[in-house]
């Protein structure tokens, strides 16, 4: 038999490698920032158009590429950061691979303009899929620009597995704020689509995180700061009072490298431990410097884990380093109250009386059966088809089986019921009892009311007073902004939603003036954890967290007139038999298997 093997041409071999560099438009984004942070750059802009499915482009003013050094940058394993294999012990540039370039040329249109400080003229370069199109002599700006277009446009199989615009912008975010976390005294500008999103100028490290995540975040921020032989630890956590309910915020770089450790996670959250409710994390912004022979972060091209030397020993430092910063921060959430608040309260909240500073806690006076009976029958459920298909989770329970539940349950309709341990109403039916889980029973009936005024009618909704102010960071904003008519469907009204602040004028009328904050947040938190792929999903996560955050608690007693009316809308619901969670709402015990429980004894 003659001989098969063959050596790859050079630009299939660059597709291949391009498949692991380049995953999708945030992976181009990396490499391109990381490439100009390396080139020296004080100014980076990022452009992007269309979630960088359509432009990625990277201007900086770093020291720029010579003529034959630009053409080089596209081969694959070219690189001006190490020269033999010992320097990848002593790191200190971002890139080391040299495959980068040549990756993304192979399967997008780029273009380069580049040039040296010394020289007049820079070079322009286009390649299309590994392709040299034209080489020419221009006059540019000292630094370079890269441009990549019509990513994957010669593999339709990856272009094709692009998820949704929302979803590659949120991961190219992710990117971007990695970075710039990373190199605060770097000014960063990254327009989307011709809008600023984000306008960073250089900075220190705390007011970078501020610019990064929001006025708000200021307040927060407790600094670490420690050195040892070992490593030395600086950066911020925040406050026990600020964890969250989604993992949100947590950030470690190692020697300005953002990386990915859940064992050193494990040690911050051990810091925290009796401080933060369970089903809490931290938030954290924590920056570990280590000698760069005692790392090894040359594992894979894309991945961001990485192997210390003496993990134990950093782990047990980290721990203590974040107690200690903790402790001396008087952060225990009692000793809070203390604080003289007005010390670094963002702008927007030093205007207004302190009553109605945000809390955390859900306001104890709040009733929602005080304005539900106004909300829901004012609102008389009309189903569409969109509304209908809008239940996806509930496939669980047999459609028979659901009606029987609901029948039955119906009859309670005219029982008594009584409320149990502040957590369950027990009612007695024609076939036995059942038993409702108030905190579940009510998500429900809050779910299908915000779908519902969502998707189908506006709900009504309560002036307020004096317009509240919030400030949020950029990306949130821009999130609120895309969302903007559908909050107004739930009775939200907005003054402005601009730059750091939304000013909100009007509440649905489930809702309290003091709960507003809380619950943009949590939305804000659950569409970033959901990254709903389209809008229809989103105006379900928005339900789902609108009814979490304003359902009635375990713990709250309820009159009768409240039992009977939220027992009522239950019932009166669509799903009644699930939470849009998907756990069971309630429960009926038949006469049969009650007397079963005495038969056996
Ligand atoms: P690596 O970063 O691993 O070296 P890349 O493919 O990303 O590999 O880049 C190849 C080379 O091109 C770099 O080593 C650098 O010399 C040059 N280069 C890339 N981007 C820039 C830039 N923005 N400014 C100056 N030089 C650059
Ligand atoms: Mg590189």
């Amino acid at each position: 038999m003659s001989d098969i093997i063959q050596l790859l041409p050079d630009h299939v071999a660059n597709q291949i490698a391009a498949g692991e560099v380049v995953q999708r438009p945030a992976s181009v984004v990396k490499e391109l920032l990381e490439n100009a942070i390396d080139a020296g750059a004080t100014s980076i802009t990022l452009l992007i158009k269309d979630a960088g499915k359509t432009l990625i482009q990277v201007i900086d003013d770093g020291i720029g590429m010579s003529n034959t050094d630009a053409r080089l940058s596209f081969e694959r394993h070219a690189t001006s950061k190490i020269k033999d294999a010992q320097d990848l012990f002593n790191l200190n540039t971002k890139g080391f691979r040299g495959e980068a370039l040549a990756s993304i040329a192979a399967i997008a249109h780029v273009e380069l303009k580049t040039k040296q400080e010394h020289q007049e003229l820079g070079t322009q370069l286009k390649i299309e899929g590994s392709k040299v199109i034209s080489q020419d002599v221009i006059s540019t700006a000292k630094g370079t620009s890269i441009a990549v277009k019509n990513l994957f446009f010669n593999i339709p199989a990856r272009r094709n597995f692009l998820k949704s615009d929302t979803v590659e912008t949120r991961h190219i975010i992710d990117e971007f704020q990695r970075l710039v976390l990373a190199h605060p005294s770097i000014t960063f500008l990254l327009h989307h689509n011709g809008n600023e999103v984000y306008h960073l100028k250089e900075s220190n490290l705390r007011k970078r995180v501020v610019a990064v995540f929001g006025a708000k975040m200021n307040e927060k921020l407790v600094p670490i700061d420690e050195t040892t032989d070992l490593i030395s630890v600086s950066g911020f956590v925040a406050k026990p009072t600020f964890a969250k309910k989604k993992r949100g915020e947590q950030f470690f770089f190692v020697n300005n490298r953002f990386i990915k450790s859940s064992y050193l996670h494990h040690a911050v959250n051990n810091a925290f431990e009796g401080l933060l409710e369970n089903g809490y994390h931290p938030t954290y912004f924590l920056y570990l410097t280590v000698p760069p022979n005692s790392i090894d972060i040359n594992i894979h091209p894309t991945k961001t884990e990485i192997k210390f030397d003496n993990e134990k020993a950093i782990y047990a430092i980290l721990r203590a380093t974040v107690k200690h910063s903790l402790g001396q921060y008087n952060v225990a959430p009692v000793l809070d109250f203390n604080r003289d608040s007005t010390l670094d309260t963002p702008y927007e909240f030093k205007k207004k009386p302190t009553a109605t500073t945000p809390k955390i806690t859900v306001d104890p006076n709040f009733n929602p059966f005080k304005t539900e009976q106004q909300s829901y029958t004012s609102s008389p459920k009309k189903s569409t088809q969109h509304w209908e298909a809008l239940y996806t989770e509930i496939d669980t329970i047999e459609p028979i089986e659901q009606k029987q539940l609901f029948n039955q349950a119906q009859e309670t309709e005219t029982g008594k019921t009584f409320q149990i341990q502040k957590k369950y109403l027990l009612s007695s039916i024609k076939s036995g009892m059942v038993l409702i889980h108030q905190s579940l029973a009510h998500q429900r009936v809050l779910y299908e009311a915000f779908l519902e005024s969502i998707t189908v009618n506006e709900a009504m909704s309560q002036q307020l007073l004096f317009p509240v102010h919030i400030s949020f960071a950029t990306t949130d904003i821009e999130m609120l902004q895309s969302i903007q008519s559908e909050l107004e469907n739930t009775g939200f009204q907005f003054e402005s939603i601009s730059e750091e602040a939304v000013v909100v004028k009007g509440i649905p009328t489930s809702i309290s003036e003091s709960q507003i904050s809380l619950i943009l947040e949590q939305l804000l938190d659950d569409l970033k954890l959901e990254v709903p792929a389209s809008s229809f999903s989103q105006f379900d996560v928005m339900a789902k967290s609108f009814a979490k955050s304003l359902a009635i608690k375990t713990g709250t007693s309820l009159n009768t007139k409240e039992q009977e009316t939220l027992v009522h809308d239950l019932f009166s619901c669509k799903e009644p038999a699930i939470s849009p969670f998907g756990k069971a709402t309630f429960k009926t015990l038949t006469l049969k298997e009650i007397d079963s429980i005495f038969n056996s004894h």
